[in-house]
This record gives structure tokens, C-alpha cells and sequence, in this order.
């Protein structure tokens, strides 16, 4: 692809400003072209400042500046606050705002649901989702946390099996073991050092049992084995490389098992709750056995666990945008599969929008690679000039349905490209004006939170001095 210094004709919307969205943002800015990256949030670091728990600080640290370092630029305009589907109809974006295209990088925020009956008496209480959970545990000591509370209890049984699964669970312990440690015996721990050594290691140091803490371990429930859980990537496609990375994930998962001490339960699925005095008792699993791949529930084989609360984290799919078509709950592609939707000439998508799964490293790539393809194949100047007759067409047909007989002959003005840009450019400056929004820089440095991190430095700080 040839590098231009001269802004294209083309203007692009991008839905979501994270890891996906920021490196298409940046490819196409780049490349010469004009963008406005939408997010929902104040900030656009999406799963980064929300899905993360927040002890991965090098991590969160070093994605966010790399998402910075992308959206702060002269043809990227970030305009956050507003969700496409609530605050901006989606078909409006498309027909009216004057973008030739919009591509999706929204993710997937919607916990996919539990397949249990009766669970949404419990739900928020007893049964909690993975992303409001660990939303939670990030932001509940910011001073202006206003999201749901929770209160963990003992025997918390979580259900997954990906590394998400495995952060909720040492969320579960960490916490557990932090309270009671300071309730029990006036010890107080942080986050930090409880995730970094191990809840083993401190219970020793401490002189201390879960049993004298009175903690009753969580239980992590997998429907497929330990060493089929996706915690080391094969280096490559081989089977020997498969195997290998199958044993470093068992591997790995035993260790886990020991250092923040839960349960494991492989081979089961949940199929029904039980309860007491209105509260969540217990939970039947039913074994399941592995048949060609597919996981395959065992007639009458059934077992009991106990269960207070129960954590969802099998998955997350991309929250429904009225006017998108679906198939189940991933977003309907056209036959290019990898990033052209469904019923759109000129929409696309990419990261965990169309994957609903991956990490970072698979997210950035694929942003990277789709959108390389999309300037190639869509964003030609050809396409461009395709598109603006659409465009003026349509408002032609448009004006026309509204004019009366007599003066329906009058010639209907063609809109030229710098129009388009010009109304883009105002109807993104008065979001701004009402948001109060000046730079990129500004922004980011008002709307993000006091760190946990800096909280418990400050408090050290003053211990010293
Ligand atoms: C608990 C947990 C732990 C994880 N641990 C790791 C790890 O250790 N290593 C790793 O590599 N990966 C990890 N991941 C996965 C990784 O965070 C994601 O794969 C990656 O961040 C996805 O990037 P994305 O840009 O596709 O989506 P997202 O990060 O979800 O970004 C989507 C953006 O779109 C915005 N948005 C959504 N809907 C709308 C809308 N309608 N209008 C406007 N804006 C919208 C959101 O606000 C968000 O900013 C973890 C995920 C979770 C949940």
C-alpha cells in the first residue's frame, strides 16, 4: 500500500476504540485517510480497562499507550460517549452521516447466558456474569464507582474454561482470602502481592489455614479436560505442537490449582440449581464425555456440589446493534467471512466483533490485516465516486418524495465531497462542545481513574513519612 501526506476522500467511522478499533483507526490514518473512532465509554480501552483484572498493570499500562499513541492524530477524530445502537441509530450512521464506510470493532460485551432453568431469580445476587463481575472488582474503589456491588461467598463455583475463567477464579480466592485474613487476624494484604505470590505462599508466611480463615474454596467447572483449555498456543499447527502446548496448559492449570487453591472439576456441565430459604445451595453437574471432539453429556450421571454463588464466565458475544443481521450470536458475515457484513456494501468488521473470542495479540491482527484488506478492495477512489452518486442518488430520491408536484423539476443540487466532510466535521464538533471535550490528551488525562496502584503507594507513602 502507498503512503499519501493528502487526506482521501473517503471518511470512516469505526464503532469502538480499543485494541481492534485503534489499530484499524491508525492503519487507516496511515494511509491517508480521515476517521471518527465512536466509543461507548470515556475512555477507549474497552476490555483493557474493563475485562482485565486489575493487577495485569505492565500489561493495561502498556496497551493503553499504544492505543493512545494510535487515536491522537491529526486525521482521527475520538469521539466517545456514544453507543451506536442507543445514541446514534446504526442505518442513520450508515445513510445519513456521510461516511463511505464504518467498520465494527465493538467486541463482545454481552455474557453469553447460562443454560440453567430458574436462574433469573438469583441473577446480580447469588448468580453473577463475568463482565459485570470483574467491572466491578477493577472500579470499585474509584471514588465514583456507581456500578453493582458484590459480595463473594464461600463455595463459589465458577463455570469456563478459557483464561478469562481461570482471572475470575483468583478474583474469587483473592478476595476471600483478603477480607478474612484482615477480619480473622488484622493482616491486610493487597491485591498486588496476593495475585503476585499465591494465596499458598501467604496462608504459610502467615501462619495461617483457609480452615482457621473460614474460607470454603471456589470450585472452577470445565465441560472438556484441563489439558484442553487454551492457556499455552501451539507454536504451530502440528500435532506434535498441539500435544505439547495441551500438556504445558495442564501443566499450567495444576499449578494455578495449587498457588490460589481451588477446586477443579473437569468433564461437567451445571444443569440445575438448587436452594434454600430462597438462596442458591447447590448445583447438579451432569458428567459429560468427550466423543470426536464434541463434548457429550452421560445419561443419569449426575453430581451434587455445593454452590452460594455461582460465576458465568463461558463467554462473551457481541452486544446486538438494531439494523445488523445475526446468526445466532455472532454477526452475520457476507461470503468474506473474515470482515464484510451481512446486507452492506460498504460495513465491515473486525477483532473480537467478528471472533468472539481471541486475545490481544489475535485482536490487534486481525484489526491490522482486515483492515489492510478493506483499503485495498473497498477504499479505492473508484469506490469512492461509486459511492457518492449512491449517496446523492438516494438524496435525490429522498428530497424528491417530499417535494410537491408543481416544483419537483427543480434541479437537485449534487452534495460534493468536502460538503460531506464539513458535516461530519460539525456534527462530531457539537458532540464535543456538549461533552466538553478539547484534545485527545485532555480528555484521556480527565477521564481516567485513580489506579489502584497509586491508592495503595500513596497510602505507603504516608505510612513513611
Ligand atoms: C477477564 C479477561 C481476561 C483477559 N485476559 C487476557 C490476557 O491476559 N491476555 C490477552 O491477550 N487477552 C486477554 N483477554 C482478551 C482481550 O482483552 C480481548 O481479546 C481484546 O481486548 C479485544 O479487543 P477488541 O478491540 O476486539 O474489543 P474490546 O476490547 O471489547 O473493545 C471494543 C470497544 O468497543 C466499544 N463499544 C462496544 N459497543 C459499542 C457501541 N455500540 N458503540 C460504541 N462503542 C462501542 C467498547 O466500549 C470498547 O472500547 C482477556 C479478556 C477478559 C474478559
Amino acid at each position: 500500500m502507498k503512503k499519501t501526506t493528502q487526506f482521501k476522500n473517503h471518511y470512516i467511522a469505526i464503532i469502538g476504540g480499543s485494541i481492534s478499533g485503534s489499530e484499524a483507526a491508525n492503519v487507516l490514518a496511515q494511509n491517508g485517510f480521515r476517521v471518527v473512532v465512536f466509543d461507548m465509554n470515556k475512555l477507549p480501552y474497552g476490555k483493557i480497562e474493563d475485562g482485565l483484572p486489575n493487577w495485569h498493570v505492565n500489561l493495561r499500562d502498556r496497551q493503553i499507550a499504544e492505543i493512545d499513541s494510535k487515536l491522537d492524530q491529526e486525521n482521527i477524530r475520538f469521539v466517545p460517549c456514544v453507543k451506536i445502537g442507543n445514541d446514534i441509530d446504526f442505518i442513520d450512521l450508515v445513510n445519513n452521516w456521510g461516511f463511505s464506510a464504518i467498520i465494527l470493532a465493538n467486541g463482545a460485551w454481552q455474557d453469553r447466558t447460562l443454560q440453567i432453568p430458574s436462574t433469573e431469580k438469583f441473577i446480580d445476587r447469588d448468580i453473577i456474569y463475568q463482565n459485570s463481575f470483574i467491572n466491578w472488582f477493577n472500579h470499585k474503589h474509584e471514588h465514583d464507582y456507581f456500578g453493582k456491588n458484590y459480595f463473594i461467598k464461600n463455595n463459589t463455583v465458577v463455570i469456563g474454561g478459557g483464561l478469562a475463567s481461570l482471572d475470575v477464579i483468583k478474583v474469587v480466592m483473592i478476595e476471600l482470602v483478603k477480607k478474612q485474613l484482615y477480619l480473622k487476624k488484622g493482616i491486610d494484604i493487597d491485591l498486588f502481592t496476593l495475585e503476585k505470590e499465591g494465596i499458598l505462599d501467604i496462608l504459610q508466611k502467615n501462619n495461617t489455614t483457609l480452615n482457621e480463615l473460614g474460607i470454603k474454596k471456589a470450585t472452577l467447572v470445565y465441560r472438556r479436560t484441563a489439558n484442553d483449555m487454551p492457556l499455552k498456543s501451539p507454536k504451530d499447527e502440528r500435532i506434535e505442537s498441539v500435544e505439547k502446548a495441551k500438556l504445558v496448559s495442564e501443566k499450567l492449570l495444576n499449578k494455578y490449582v495449587e498457588k490460589y487453591q481451588f477446586n477443579f472439576i473437569p468433564l461437567s456441565i451445571p444443569v440445575k440449581l438448587s436452594e434454600k430459604n430462597g438462596k442458591l445451595s447447590g448445583l447438579i453437574l451432569q458428567n459429560v464425555e468427550i466423543i470426536n471432539g464434541n463434548v457429550v453429556p452421560i445419561e443419569n450421571s449426575f453430581n451434587k456440589v455445593i454452590c452460594e454463588m455461582l460465576i458465568s464466565s463461558i463467554g462473551s458475544i457481541p452486544e446486538k446493534i438494531e439494523g445488523l443481521n445475526y446468526t445466532n450470536s455472532s454477526l452475520k458475515m457476507r461470503d468474506e467471512r473474515d470482515y464484510h457484513v451481512y446486507g452492506f456494501e460498504n460495513v465491515f468488521a473486525i477483532g473480537n466483533a467478528v471472533t468472539g473470542r481471541g486475545n490481544i495479540q489475535e485482536s490487534k491482527q486481525h484489526g491490522k490485516q482486515m483492515t489492510e484488506i478493506i483499503i485495498d478492495k473497498h477504499l479505492t477512489e473508484d469506490a469512492f465516486e461509486k459511492w457518492l452518486t449512491n449517496h446523492n442518488n438516494q438524496i435525490k430520491s429522498k428530497v424528491k418524495k417530499q417535494l410537491n408536484s408543481i416544483i419537483e423539476q427543480i434541479k437537485i443540487q449534487e452534495i460534493k465531497s468536502e460538503e460531506i466532510t464539513q458535516e461530519i466535521l460539525n456534527k462530531t464538533a457539537a458532540i464535543h462542545k456538549k461533552l466538553n471535550y478539547t484534545t485527545y490528551k485532555n480528555w484521556i488525562f480527565k477521564n481516567t481513574p485513580i489506579r489502584l496502584e497509586d491508592i495503595l503507594k500513596n497510602k505507603d507513602d504516608c505510612k513513611c513519612s
